[in-house]
C-alpha cells in the first residue's frame, strides 16, 4: 500500500486511514500520512515520543485512567502477551540468571534475612523437603560444603565431639545417656582440671572424656560415670578399674 499513490482528497473519499504522496515530507521521511491531520507517519511518532519525554506526568495519568477503565481488555492482553513471550522470557531470565549469580546470592540473602521466620517456620514445617534441599546443595557445591563444614567444625569440636561419641555408643548400644551442657557441668565441678593429677586444662592440655567405670566393663553413658582427664592421665588408666587405679597412682590406698 504504501507505494500506491493516493492524494489526500480521494483517501478521505474512501475513508482511508492514510494515504501517500510519493514525495518526502519536509522532514526527508518517505513514508505514509495520515489522512486525517496530513502528518507524516515517522513525524508522528517523533513528535509523540517526544510530547511523551515533555509530559512523563501526565503519560502516567493517561495510562492509569487506561488501565483502570480497561481492566478486562488488560488482562487478556496481558495473558496473550505473556503465552507468546513465555519461552523468549524464559530464556532471558535463565541467561540473566547465569550472568548475575552475585546479585541474585545478595537478593535471596536479603529477602532471607528479612523473612527469616518465614524460612526457620518452612524448614519446620517441611522437614523432608528441607533436609532434600541441603543435601541437594551439598552436591550441587562439594568445596563450598566442605569449607563451612571444616569452618563450623574448627568452632564447635565439642559438640563434633559429643555427636561422635552418641554416634559410637548407639551403635555398640551401650546404655546411658547424657548431654553437652552436662560435660560443661562436669568440667566446671572439676574446677577445670584433669581428675587425677589436677593439671589445670588449657590449648595445650586438652580435656578428654573418661568414663570412670569403662564401658567394656559395664559402664554406661551416664553422667555419673563421666569425669574429664589429661590425655597422659587417660591413657595410662584406659580401661582399668578406677578404684584399681586410684590406688596404683597412690590416691586410696
Ligand atoms: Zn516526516
Ligand atoms: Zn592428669
Amino acid at each position: 500500500m504504501a507505494n500506491i499513490i493516493i492524494p489526500q482528497v480521494e483517501a478521505k473519499e474512501k475513508s482511508l486511514k492514510k494515504y501517500f504522496t510519493g514525495k518526502p515530507c519536509k522532514h526527508g521521511h518517505l513514508s505514509e500520512r495520515n489522512t486525517s491531520n496530513g502528518i507524516c507517519e515517522q513525524c508522528s511518532i517523533i513528535n509523540t515520543a517526544s510530547w511523551n519525554k515533555r509530559n512523563k506526568q501526565k503519560v502516567r495519568e493517561i495510562k492509569r485512567t487506561y488501565r483502570i477503565n480497561n481492566v478486562e481488555k488488560i488482562k487478556i492482553w496481558d495473558a496473550r502477551c505473556y503465552q507468546k513471550n513465555k519461552l523468549t522470557r524464559n530464556e532471558a531470565a535463565k541467561k540473566w540468571a547465569a550472568n548475575n549469580k552475585d546479585k541474585i546470592r545478595i537478593i535471596k540473602k536479603r529477602w532471607s534475612d528479612n523473612n527469616s521466620d518465614y524460612r526457620l517456620n518452612w524448614t519446620k514445617r517441611n522437614p523432608n523437603a528441607s533436609r532434600e534441599q541441603a543435601r541437594n546443595w551439598r552436591k550441587n557445591n562439594p568445596e563450598r560444603s566442605y569449607e563451612i563444614s571444616k569452618r563450623w567444625k574448627a568452632k564447635n569440636i565439642e559438640i563434633v565431639r559429643y555427636n561422635t561419641r552418641k554416634h559410637r555408643a548407639k551403635r555398640a548400644g551401650t546404655p546411658g545417656i547424657h548431654s553437652i551442657s552436662d560435660l560443661k557441668e562436669i568440667l566446671r565441678l572439676q574446677n577445670n582440671k584433669c581428675a587425677y593429677c589436677r593439671i589445670k586444662f588449657t590449648k595445650l592440655i586438652i580435656p578428654t572424656l573418661d568414663h570412670v567405670i569403662a564401658i567394656s566393663k559395664g559402664g554406661t553413658n551416664d553422667r555419673n560415670n563421666l569425669q574429664f582427664l589429661c590425655r597422659s592421665c587417660n591413657c595410662k588408666k584406659w580401661s582399668t578399674d578406677p578404684i584399681e587405679y586410684a590406688q596404683r597412682i597412690g590416691l586410696l590406698i
